[in-house]
């Protein structure tokens, strides 16, 4: 055997780990565990997609789509972001269909960053920033967000911008702490990205889930910034399907055709038949988007009562289905260890806090779990039962 010799993973892919988030959704299925850790709904989709979706294969849309996404979709997309963010923009110039999310920053950032750049990230951030920033060759430069209110300190961010910035990622609602992004706060980083000449990548795959009176505002929006901004957004969780992999990102047509180029080659296209009911979805009525906001509200209730029997502290999130916890008091040894403790021994499924900071060894990273609450009501209440069983533990 020569394997102690043979090089196996790239300097690039070896720079980062496997995904945490998923690997605690692997261990969730071996330990039968109620699993609130990955970002996914356990409910159905609705109806009209699934519908959708089953009469375009019937019709035998079974081949690529155009590379940069179906014509009647990015029409679709092009409308819906008139009427619901108020940006005007071309389905020809403007946007390219991806596979989810995922591969629109990827696709993003590969095309428009340049190694030895620097890219802005503010910490906590959701797991995937870190390994784009590196796929790409660019050096990720983190600014952190702060508790309890997750704001970021603006002689910080305003350091982090130097000659070597080429981008800044921000993600509202936010992953994992469910932050809103303010006007004035997205105003600062606007006016240094204008100062710096530096793009924003936006990731608002949470447009639509918000609470109380929070409201999206995207960075496309803020005057300025239509042409500085990539605006990712995806179908995965406003319309509950994220194993579908169908996501967009929304640039100016200079920053689209690189956009499209790099897409085109890492995955020729997002699947054809979910693109059709992609249209169906973005058309969906006012009806569908002010039904599921109860619905979210009373999920992030139920959600934060289970957290206030069982004793964990939480901060209330804004938007996103997500809540951050700080478990600092129940005395483990870190945030892997409670996480541990409640996939076998409690029979729920979180995901560590560490996995949203750049060094888990870090103290601050070892003191938050988070938990996703996307989930069917009799998920919620099962999780309920369970995490009694927490409370002998409490410090
Ligand atoms: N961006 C954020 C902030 C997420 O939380 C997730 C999934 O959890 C994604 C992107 C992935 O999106 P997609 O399924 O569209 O690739």
């Amino acid at each position: 055997m020569q394997s102690q010799t043979r090089k196996t993973g790239s300097a690039k892919a070896n720079q980062f780990k496997e995904s945490v988030i998923r690997e605690m959704s692997r261990l969730a299925a071996q330990h039968k565990a109620v699993n609130l850790a990955q970002g996914l709904p356990d409910f159905a989709a609705p109806l009209e997609l699934k519908e959708a979706a089953i009469k375009a294969i019937l019709d035998d849309v079974n081949q690529y789509a155009i590379t940069w996404g179906d014509r009647p979709f990015r029409e679709a997309i092009a409308a819906k972001t008139k009427n619901y963010l108020g940006l005007t923009i071309d389905p020809e110039k403007n946007i390219t269909v991806t596979c989810g999310a995922t591969e629109a920053m990827v696709a993003g950032m590969l095309a428009l960053v340049d190694p030895d750049e620097e890219v802005i990230v503010f910490e906590p951030f959701y797991e995937n920033y870190g390994p784009d920033a590196i796929l790409s060759g660019a050096k990720p430069r983190y600014v952190k967000l702060n508790a309890p209110n997750w704001d970021f300190d603006e002689d910080e961010l305003r350091q982090a911008f130097n000659s070597k910035t080429r981008a800044i990622i921000v993600n509202t609602p936010h992953n994992p702490t469910g932050k809103v992004f303010k006007k004035e706060e997205l105003e600062f980083i606007a006016g240094l990205c204008q100062k710096h000449g530096v793009l924003c990548f936006t990731d608002e795959i949470y447009e639509h889930i918000l609470y109380d009176d929070a409201k999206h505002i995207a960075m496309a929006s803020i005057p300025g910034m239509e042409d500085l901004t990539v605006t990712i957004n995806s179908l995965s969780k406003t319309y509950s399907v994220t194993g579908w992999r169908v996501g967009w990102a929304i640039a100016h047509e200079d920053l689209t055709l690189p956009i499209r180029k790099v897409h085109d080659f890492l995955t020729v296209g997002s699947p054809a038949p979910l693109q059709r009911a992609g249209a169906a979805a973005v058309n969906l009525p006012q009806k569908f988007y002010s039904d599921m906001h109860e619905e979210y509200a009373i999920r992030r209730k139920v959600m934060l009562e289970i957290l206030d029997e069982s004793g964990i502290p939480y901060y209330k999130p804004e938007g996103a289905y997500y809540v951050f916890c700080d478990v600092n008091k129940f005395g483990y040894k870190d945030d892997l260890a409670i996480t541990k403790h409640l996939v076998r021994e409690v029979g729920v499924a979180v995901v560590p806090g560490s996995s949203f900071f750049r060094k888990s060894e870090t103290e601050e990273a070892r003191h938050f779990i988070r938990f996703c609450f996307s989930r069917k009501m009799e998920t919620l209440e099962t999780a309920r039962e369970r995490l009694k069983k927490l409370a002998p533990f409490k410090a």
